[in-house]
């Protein structure tokens, strides 16, 4: 089909048509409310996702840990939303006086979609910093992908050090960096050292103290959202099962895949990951449209973008304010707070924006949104974790069952919530799964292109230091810090 024929047929609809671009916690969101409320032939849905699948983020961590298969977390839009029409494509630009958005399919094609309501929620991206080597280098912790690399990655490295007799490239393979003490950062090293501290025993000739994990945040505090006993105890929990956590330290290079620390350190290390943040994705600064200071879309309480009737956006992508937080202060627009980037408000906030265009289209009217924050939960491995629930603050056993009971009601339907609780009931009863897949079969970074690091592993067997393998036991035992 040529690109004209396919810009005739979505160009002309007698339905009002409501486009969806993005379909994680806000598009996916939208679009089943809507399916849920519309009457029949009220108006066509059609959502533009650039994978075709929404992602549960917040179990991430469990699947770089091995427990939760990434394929349960990847929700198909196109079987889960009957009532839409979902596009797998990416939206490149929007022209507001046709009404219109243009589509770049994935074979490189396009072709241009209109609408008369216009839903933006393209979510956010990695914050990267201008750090030598770091799109090289490190991998991100945001999609299905990054979060099963990481997990073979790590296997893969212990099987690399458990058959190496070069010493640097021992210390390298069996050290791994998580850069960012936030929500993310945190669960992702927990995850990945409990899962590398059950795969080293299974390696006779290596000891989990020759592993090195390092956690590095440049603030003066891990997951600042929690209160400071709750952070405190995280800080605790981390560094007793072998995670040397540094604050006030910033990474200044990764070059060659040496890490710099701005205290003057260096160490190799074949993992890292980065997880220090995100940005709005740039899409929303090209769009025409108004943007705050960090590139999200300016929308009033309505989820409206600011001077745009007929585009509406919200999560990680909108600049929202928070009317539930702002209280008293809220006349005083200069320190209106915004909410935060999480999944609980883009879903509720999605929720609300659904009815808004509904009331918009049935000439009703619209109401603003206003959450109060319930808390947070995360996980810090098997059986431990930390909760804040409506101010309460809780720790250990309790607060993980919390998060896995919390996120699994969340997880969009049934039959993804039976297969998550399967896999972990498969862990409880069976042995965890440690077969990494095929070594070296694929690569990954933050920039997109292909993982420098097995070059440079490479390289450092050039080097001139090549003990046998019983001597590094106890070399790099002894090693672990620097
Ligand atoms: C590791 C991790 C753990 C997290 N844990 C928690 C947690 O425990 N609790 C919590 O509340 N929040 C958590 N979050 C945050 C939460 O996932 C986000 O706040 C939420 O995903 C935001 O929803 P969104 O719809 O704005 O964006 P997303 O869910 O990211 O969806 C954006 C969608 O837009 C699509 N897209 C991007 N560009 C385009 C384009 N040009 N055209 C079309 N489609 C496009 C993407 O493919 C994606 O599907 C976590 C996030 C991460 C990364």
């Amino acid at each position: 089909m040529t690109e004209m024929t396919e810009m005739t047929e979505h160009t002309v609809h007698t339905r009002p048509r409501i486009v969806i671009v993005g379909g994680g916690f806000v598009g996916y969101t939208v679009a089943r409310t809507l399916g849920k409320k519309l009457r029949p032939n009220e108006a066509d849905v059609v959502l533009i996702d650039a994978t075709g699948v929404m992602t549960y983020q917040p179990f991430l961590a469990e699947v770089a840990g091995g427990l939760v298969e990434p394929r349960h977390l990847a929700i198909p839009l196109r079987q889960v939303l009957p009532r839409a029409r979902v596009v797998t494509g990416r939206v490149t630009t929007v022209d507001r006086q046709a009404k219109t958005v243009r589509v770049r399919l994935p074979d490189g094609t396009g072709y241009t979609e209109s609408y008369d309501q216009l839903v933006v929620a393209p979510g956010a991206v990695p914050r990267t910093r201008q750090i030598p080597g770091l799109a090289e280098i490190a991998v991100g912790f945001g999609t299905l992908a990054d979060a099963s690399y990481l997990r073979d990655r790590v296997l893969t490295r212990i099987g690399l050090a458990a058959d190496t007799d070069h010493l640097p490239t021992f210390r390298r393979a069996l050290t791994f960096v998580v850069i960012g003490g936030g929500y993310s950062g945190v669960e992702a090293v927990a995850e990945l050292q409990n899962l590398a501290t059950a795969a080293i025993k299974r390696y006779p000739n290596l000891k989990p103290r020759d592993m090195r994990w390092e956690l590095i945040e440049a603030g003066e505090e891990i997951m600042p959202e929690l209160p400071p006993k709750l952070g405190e105890y995280t800080r605790r929990r981390l560094t007793k099962s072998g995670i040397t956590v540094r604050l006030m330290t910033q990474v200044t290079s990764l070059e060659d895949g040496v890490v710099t620390l701005s205290d003057g350190k260096q160490f190799a290390a074949d993992t890292v990951v980065w997880t220090a943040g995100v940005r709005a994705n740039p899409l929303l600064a090209t769009l025409g449209l108004p943007v705050d200071a960090r590139g999200r879309l300016q929308c009033n309480p309505l989820l409206q973008v600011q001077g745009a009737p007929g585009i509406w956006s919200a999560g990680d992508g909108a600049a929202v304010p928070d009317l539930a937080a702002a209280g008293k202060v809220r006349d005083n627009r200069a320190t209106m707070p915004l909410c935060g980037p999480t999944a609980q408000h883009a879903v509720r906030q999605a929720k609300r924006l659904a009815r808004n265009i509904l009331a918009t289209m049935r000439s009703r009217s619209t109401n603003e949104y206003r959450h109060p924050d319930a808390g947070s939960v995360a996980s810090l491995g098997l059986h431990r974790g930390v909760a804040r629930i409506y101010g309460i603050p809780m720790r250990g056993i309790i607060a993980w069952l919390l998060h896995r009971c919390y996120h699994l009601m969340m997880v969009p339907t049934w039959g993804r919530k039976v297969r998550v609780a399967a896999g972990w009931g498969a862990a409880l009863f069976g042995r965890r799964d440690l077969a990494p897949l095929p070594a070296g079969s694929w690569t990954l970074n933050l920039s997109g292109m292909p993982v420098g690091i097995e070059q440079v592993a490479e390289s450092w067997h050039d080097s001139p230091q090549s003990l046998s393998v019983s001597r590094q036991r106890s070399a790099t035992s002894g090693a672990a810090v620097a």
